[in-house]
């Protein structure tokens, strides 16, 4: 067979796509008509796609390029590694030295007493583990009927079938008849688009107090874990109100629940501190990597799990694992990841400088009529786009109409920033210069008045 190259005829690589390779979160019907946008090589926060464009990515790929594609020292981690022990498993009583480095390393960096690391392959598979492994943890302390999860609509902890159950994504759930057994939910803190008349602040504390009234409703000798993004990426990167978070805290204090963060984006800089839950304040049992700990050069994510909890389960066999877990090749480049993330003051810069830079500029969006709220952490944030700042009011169109012309003409503008619903997010490379930053800026300016302009001419801003 013909095999193309990244210099292949833009048609023939469309073709072949749309003939074998099925896309994840895509009707493929539609794609394949229209054929993908075939990405060939990338530097820095910069596509190339296979016309010739150059594209600024402004959602790291999928939240996970930290420090930017392009790092040849990732690139020879890896060779090395792969010269020296291409695989090895860390089942059967053995281990190896770039699974036990890393592990001892994400100890050092994880806030309190998280120093326990399990690896997986990636950030659904590691919420896999968390749902199996707080099951153990209860049944292990004599109380195996403490094993209901709570989690939150709209929340995305992944695409097992594991993964699916803890999220919140009601279009996920009616694909698979999920979510399994044993898993609630509450309702996420939301203010734009439910907060009505409160204030953000007791909204903030209505949405929390929802976790102590499911609680009690299901009872507290049933309920095993609360589970939670920091700041919910996927649903549209959600900033909760400031009171949310510490009412949580309280409560599953309060009842002697394990607290479950999924760090899968927040984790390694993206908030501005090494975890997100260094920015909010919380002290979590278990936190879900992956994203960001190799900046996506390799598959790997993992649990990282307090003294308590890695004691219980030590106590027993934890049937459980993958044949990749602590794979040699992606824990040698994360090691390197880690370094390269601590020796160029990446999480600080993004703290101190370009972050604050960025939130400046981004929030200046909020002049567009278009543009209801800015809202950002770090190096993730979203603008809520409506056709009335005053009441917050939705469009008329179906949910995700005014996100996706939108989406389009920053596609055409070259700058990958995504929709969800009607808000348009970002997530950049955590190394975005200042300069790139004006850049974003710009293009997302010239595609709001493009989509804008189109949404008047066709009668749809109302
Ligand atoms: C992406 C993501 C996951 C799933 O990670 P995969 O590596 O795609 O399996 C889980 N949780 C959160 C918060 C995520 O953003």
């Amino acid at each position: 067979m013909n095999i193309l190259t990244p210099n292949s005829p833009t048609a023939d690589l469309q073709a072949l796509d749309a003939a074998h390779h099925m896309h994840p979160f895509t009707q493929g019907a539609g794609l394949n008509e229209k054929g993908a946008r075939i990405i060939t090589r990338a530097d820095g926060c910069w596509l190339n796609d296979s016309d010739g464009n150059r594209i600024l990515d402004a959602m790291a790929g999928l939240w996970c390029v930290n420090v930017g594609y392009g790092r040849k020292e990732l690139a020879e981690a890896a060779a090395r590694q792969m010269q020296e022990l291409p695989y090895y498993n860390t089942f059967f009583q053995t281990s190896h030295v770039p699974a036990l480095n890393l592990a001892a390393r994400l100890a050092q960096l994880a806030p309190g007493d998280l120093n326990h690391v399990f690896f997986a392959n990636g950030g659904s598979d590691a919420n896999d583990t968390n749902l199996r492994m707080v099951r153990t943890y209860w049944a292990e302390k004599g109380q195996p009927e403490k094993n209901v999860i709570i989690s939150r609509w709209n929340a995305y902890h992944g695409s097992t079938i594991g993964g699916t159950s803890l999220g919140g994504m009601k279009g996920m759930h009616g694909q698979g008849d999920l979510p399994i057994p044993g898993i609630e939910f509450i309702e996420q803190p939301n203010w734009w688009a439910e907060g009505g008349d409160m204030t953000p602040e007791e909204f903030g504390l209505k949405r929390a107090q929802e976790l102590e009234a499911k609680i009690l409703e299901i009872g507290q000798d049933k309920v095993a874990a609360f589970i939670a993004e920091p700041i919910q990426g996927a649903g549209g990167v959600i900033v909760p109100p400031e009171t949310y978070w510490p009412e949580i805290q309280r409560i599953v204090d309060k009842y002697g629940i394990l607290l479950i963060a999924d760090e899968v984006i927040c984790g390694f800089g993206r908030t501005g501190e090494w975890f997100g839950s260094q920015k909010i304040n919380i002290r979590p049992d278990i936190m879900t990597i992956a994203k960001g700990l190799s900046s996506g050069y390799m598959p790997i994510g993992g649990s990282i799990v307090s003294d308590e909890v890695a004691k219980v389960i030590g106590g027993t066999e934890f049937n459980h694992g993958y044949t990749y877990s602590g794979h040699p090749v992606a824990c040698a480049v994360a090691m390197e990841n880690l370094r390269i993330l601590e020796d160029e003051k990446i999480v600080e810069t993004v703290r101190d400088v370009t972050g604050p830079y960025l939130k400046e500029k981004f929030e200046s969006l909020t002049a567009h009529p278009m543009v209801g709220e800015a809202k950002i952490v770090g190096m993730m944030g979203s603008i809520a786009l409506t056709p009335n700042k005053e009441t917050r009011a939705p469009f008329k169109a179906d949910a995700g109409t005014i996100g996706f012309i939108t989406r389009e003409r920053c596609f055409a503008n070259n700058l990958i920033m995504r929709h969800v619903g009607d808000r348009m997010i970002i997530s950049p490379p955590l190394v975005i210069s200042k300069e790139e930053i004006d850049t974003l800026i710009e293009r997302a300016w010239l595609s709001l008045n493009e989509a804008h302009e189109r949404i008047l001419a066709e009668g749809l801003f109302e």
